[in-house]
């Protein structure tokens, strides 16, 4: 995410250009401030960038030694110090060659690189106070406008994304418009601390990552059971809706790459290995093998729409100082399916596919948000097909009642997509999944074809497309989303049964039995540990239902029911918990409903 923000301000403008939103003017103006800070606290610490990113800003810096916290403190006060001087941001314009002379004398490396690799004549600078910077702007008026900030971090980072460069250090910060949307934000940080995918995945033993295989969990029995739930889940669905699914090679000659043009434009992201004197390479995604399940045999009309889905094991060299827990992995398992149809089927498609979606996130109580990318200037293909496409899913979307945004240029030259968005349960925003049309690109490329009703033979279009992205994300999504505490039916362990004392454990037996019998994930604690101790243990790995069984429970053949939520129901006829428990997790309920009324 960094890297290609920085890799886009660079490219673009030969420095900033902000996209000129108020909360990003701001982001950036405070970044310019913060620069300002240090080089009053250190005047030989030279600047690099500084861009506004999502949730806030950074600025690298020249400088050997690492920022500490004590620093990053009185950065901050100086920070403050110069809003209370409400300085103005002050746009100027100089030649080119000038630029270079006035920064090499004021000894800012960067840049004098960065604006020797600017091809315009002039450039412009920003001044507030004593601070000068190279900089497209805009900016906010006055440093007095910097009024809800704090800086985040600080790292190494290097120039320009690139580990043969110089080492600089970045310092992050946020900044909002009003003082609740930092609180709110600085809540939100804390909060996801408290709920990182990477602790919770150790803690509740669902998955670990070691150096052995970087970028690639190990999935422990429990995380396993989720894996499994949802893959079962997944099945269903697709069963009910007409899809067809298939499994292809994971290891495939290159040559397969070089026809769908990945050879060239993404090798570098492939594991490759030589193979009996020939070049093969982990599959990075199952596009181009599903053309070969399309061309097994001729197709007709009739025989469209084909929905073809694989749960498919892909590799993606991901380079290693960026893979991030389940976030960012090397390797993925993919939810993915290709719909290949004719050009008059699409619009149902793509409304079968969204109400796929929905169905799918209401289980886990997620509303997606939809946003509809068009036509990039380099797009492939005729005009009429474009405005259809595009046509097309703007009434899919439409006839499904959904609100969209509209990303104007920002598809793939091959197709006008839809991107899916979530926002948790602590308010973060994720892309989770697209539904991308490909007009040209595998139809083309593979030579796809069916026969019509006229005889004549023509291209399909290709529908690729996601629900949950990849189980190794979404689990992630997911963990942070319930904090670990997973519906029924998705939780690893649903029920622990706990005898009082030594006495009870006969019956604590049979009571686990039954749980087993009736397909419960149910798991008996008779350790010689005090009740309330079992209990917070049961607490703390958020299984969501606890049995407990005495003398006069054995003698009602009831049980003791505690939720996970530290809700004490009493007790409970066993029956009844084994009935409601089928209920509950045969409906994937999201909510805890054993034993009330
Ligand atoms: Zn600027
Ligand atoms: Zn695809």
């Amino acid at each position: 995410m960094a890297a290609s923000e920085e890799d886009r301000h660079l490219k673009l403008t030969g420095e900033f250009d902000c996209d000129p939103t108020p909360l990003s003017t701001l982001r950036h103006s405070t970044s310019h401030v913060m620069a300002q800070a240090v080089k009053r606290l250190w005047p030989d610490v030279s600047i690099a960038i500084g861009p506004a990113i999502e949730d806030g800003f950074y600025y690298d810096f020249g400088r050997s030694e690492p920022f500490t916290p004590e620093d990053l403190a009185k950065i901050e006060e100086g920070m403050r110090a110069i809003a209370k001087e409400k300085l103005r941001f002050e746009r100027s314009e100089m030649p080119r060659a000038d630029a270079i002379a006035y920064f090499r004398e004021r000894r800012e490396p960067w840049k004098v690189e960065i604006i020797e690799g600017i091809a315009d004549d002039r450039v412009s600078i920003y001044r507030q106070g004593d601070y000068v910077d190279l900089c497209r702007g805009p900016h906010v008026s006055s440093t007095a406008e910097i009024k809800h900030f704090k800086l985040l971090s600080s790292s190494g980072a290097y120039w320009r994304g690139d580990e043969k460069n110089p080492m600089l250090q970045r310092i992050y910060g946020t900044a909002w418009l009003t003082k609740e949307d930092l609180d709110q934000y600085l809540w939100r940080l804390e909060e996801a601390k408290k709920r990182d995918h990477r602790k919770l995945g150790r803690e509740l033993e669902l998955f670990d990552f070691h150096d052995v295989a970087p970028g690639a969990p190990f999935w422990l029995p429990k995380g396993m059971v989720i894996f499994r739930e949802l893959e079962k889940y997944w099945r269903e669905i697709h069963d009910a809706h007409d899809y067809l699914e298939t499994s292809t090679p994971i290891l495939v000659n290159k040559k397969l790459w070089e026809q769908s043009g990945h050879w060239e434009l993404y090798q570098d992201n492939m594991f490759k290995l030589e193979v009996e004197e020939q070049i093969f390479s982990l599959k990075p995604m199952n596009c181009p093998e599903s053309t070969y399940v399309y061309r097994h045999t001729l197709r007709s009309y009739r025989d469209l729409p084909l929905r073809v889905a694989e749960i498919g094991r892909l590799h993606r060299n991901e380079r290693s100082g960026t893979l991030t827990g389940m976030f960012r992995v090397r390797q993925i398992t993919m939810d993915d399916a290709h719909i290949y149809c004719r050009p008059d089927q699409v619009q149902d498609e793509i409304s079968g596919v969204l109400g796929l979606v929905r169905e799918f996130y209401k289980l886990f109580n997620l509303e997606p948000s939809f946003k509809l990318a068009t036509r990039p200037p380099d797009m492939l293909g005729t005009k009429e097909q474009w405005d259809d496409a595009e046509h097309a899913l703007h009434e899919a979307l439409r006839s499904n009642g959904l609100a969209y945004d509209l990303k104007p240029g920002d598809g793939a030259f091959y197709g006008p997509k839809i991107d899916i968005h979530i926002d948790d349960a602590i308010g973060r925003n994720w892309q989770i999944a697209t539904v991308q049309l490909d007009l040209t690109m595998l139809p083309e490329r593979f030579q796809l074809e069916y026969v019509d009703t006229d005889g004549q033979r023509k291209r399909p279009v290709a529908i690729h497309r996601a629900i949950f992205g990849s189980f190794e994300r979404f689990i992630g999504v997911i963990t942070e989303h319930f904090a670990g505490a997973f519906p029924t039916w998705l939780a690893p362990v649903q029920a622990r049964v706990l005898p009082i004392s030594v006495k009870h454990e006969d019956y604590a037996k049979q009571v686990y039995e039954k749980l087993r019998a009736a397909k419960v994930r149910a798991e008996l604690d008779n350790r010689n540990e005090k009740l309330g101790y079992r209990i917070r243990e049961a607490q703390l790995h958020k299984v969501p239902y606890m049995l407990v069984v005495g003398d006069r429970e054995r003698e009602q053949d009831a049980v003791s029911l505690r939720h996970r939520t530290g809700d004490d129901l009493g007790a409970v006829p066993l029956d009844r918990v084994l009935a409601d428990l089928a209920r509950e997790i045969g409906a994937r309920a999201s909510t805890l409903t054993v034993g009330r009324a």
